[in-house]
This record gives C-alpha cells, sequence and structure tokens, in this order.
C-alpha cells in the first residue's frame, strides 16, 4: 500500500506576511496523527522562514525548481545543496510551466534529478502532455519520452515522486476525468515496469495534478494508481488545501 502524498506548489504567489497566516490555518487544520505525507513549496525566497513555520509539525517543505550544478556562475539560479540548507526536504522538478513557459529542456531537466538526488533531497518529478498532443493521441508518447528524459536505473527511486500532471488541466478548473487519470497512471506504472524494476514501479507514488479541489479529489484519489496530489491554486486556500489532505486521508482508509 503506498502512503499517499499531497503537495502544495504555491508557484509565485503568496507574501510572507500571507504565507504565515496560510501556515498557521494548515496547523490548526491539519489531523494528528496525520497519515498521509504533506509538503508546502514556496518560491525560494520564502524557503526559510517556512521552515520555521513547519517545526514540530509533520508538514515537509519543498523548492518549486533547482539548477543541477554544484556551484558556479549562474547568476538567478540556485543549487540543490543550497535549497538542502535551508531545511527544505522536496524539489519539484518538470514543472510544465519550467518546460512551457521557461523554456526549459528535457535534457536540462532530466539533470536535475541526479542533482537533487545527490544532495539528500526528495524529487517530484512532474510530466504531462499538451492539449494537442492528447488531440493528437501522443499522450503516452509524450509521457513516455518525459520519463525517459528524467529516469535511469542507477537512481534512488525510494526519493522519487512522479506528478502526472496534464498540462490542459492546470489552472485552467479543467480536470481530467478519474478514467483518464487513471489511464495516464496505470500507463506510467507499467512504462517503469517495463523499463527499470518492477517493485520500485509498484511502490513509487504517482501524484496527479491539474485543477485539484476538494470536490473532485475523492474521486481522483480514489483510483488505484493515484497517490495523492500536486496541488497549485488550492494550495494557496487552506481550507481547500486540508479539504484535498481529508480526501487523501479518505482513500488511504
Ligand atoms: C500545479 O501547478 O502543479 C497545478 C496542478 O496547478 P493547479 O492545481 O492550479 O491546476
Amino acid at each position: 500500500m503506498r502512503k499517499p502524498f499531497v503537495a502544495g506548489n504555491w508557484k509565485m504567489n503568496l507574501n510572507l506576511a500571507e504565507c504565515r497566516e496560510l501556515m498557521a490555518a494548515l496547523r490548526k487544520g491539519l489531523p494528528d496523527p496525520l497519515p498521509i505525507d504533506v509538503a508546502v513549496c514556496p518560491p525560494f525566497a520564502l524557503l526559510f522562514p517556512i521552515q520555521g513555520e513547519v517545526d514540530g509539525t509533520p508538514i515537509k517543505v519543498g523548492a518549486q525548481n533547482l539548477y543541477p550544478e554544484p556551484k558556479g556562475a549562474f547568476t538567478g539560479e540556485i543549487s540543490a545543496t543550497q535549497i538542502r540548507d535551508t531545511g527544505a526536504t522536496y524539489v519539484i522538478i518538470g514543472h510544465s510551466e519550467r518546460r512551457h513557459v521557461i523554456g526549459e529542456t528535457g535534457e536540462l531537466i532530466g539533470r536535475k534529478i541526479p542533482a537533487a538526488l545527490k544532495a539528500g533531497l526528495e524529487v517530484i518529478y512532474c510530466v504531462g502532455e499538451k492539449i494537442e498532443e492528447r488531440e493528437a493521441g501522443r499522450t503516452e508518447a509524450v509521457v513516455a519520452e518525459q520519463l525517459n528524459h528524467g529516469l535511469t536505473e542507477d537512481l534512488d527511486w525510494s526519493r522519487l515522486t512522479i506528478a502526472y500532471e496534464p498540462v490542459w488541466a492546470i489552472g485552467t478548473g479543467k480536470t481530467a476525468t478519474p478514467e483518464q487519470a487513471q489511464e495516464a497512471h496505470a500507463f506510467i506504472r507499467q512504462e517503469l515496469a517495463a523499463r527499470y524494476n518492477a517493485e520500485w514501479a509498484d511502490r513509487i507514488r504517482i501524484q496527479y495534478g491539474g485543477s485539484v479541489k476538494p470536490d473532485n479529489a475523492d474521486a481522483l484519489m480514489s483510483c488505484p494508481d493515484v497517490d495523492g496530489a500536486l496541488v497549485g491554486g488550492a494550495s494557496l486556500k487552506a481550507g481547500d488545501f486540508l479539504g484535498i489532505i481529508q480526501a487523501a486521508i479518505r482513500s488511504a482508509s
């Protein structure tokens, strides 16, 4: 049985005061004990103060990106060890906004995963197709190529989570149906088993991301291959994020 994992991707939202308010509400509403894993991923500048906000709680902190080199002349970038130094334990890699808004290549994204793992971080690796790729029947080919860029057999798979995030569902209010999500998640698991290691493919957690809200979270997370959620917009509102966490807890029982 895989333990569900819910992570909030705050993107470039919230100032320090707003983050503190959100964290206070999360701390107050979080079930105790917490039978699932929960993380919040603030912008880089807020990693340190948010670490202080989660101390003494089971909530973990993650970054939204990193640069794969250990140090050097990479103005504006941040390394895996610098992220680790803030106390953060997770990093999101390959988010569709990095791929399609910022223009990162699959090759660059692929180099980030071993860099993160080497620094002791856990990775949430995002994959997913654009609407025109889905309509052209290319969903599986696109996702398979992204998996191929990011993953190799020698990685420490116990510190990897995959997030299936169809690009057309991110921030649009259009969620994949539970059937579409299950189909993609099952495909990812089969691909990992066929290409790498069946045991790890069975153990790895695959989150769904794309307009997850409290009212669709139960249906998505009741799918057998959906092991939690990567949540954007709804992670900015304590009530919504807590509602999604409750759905993940129900999916585990
Ligand atoms: C995301 O940014 O990873 C995401 C899934 O966003 P949203 O929940 O807003 O669609």
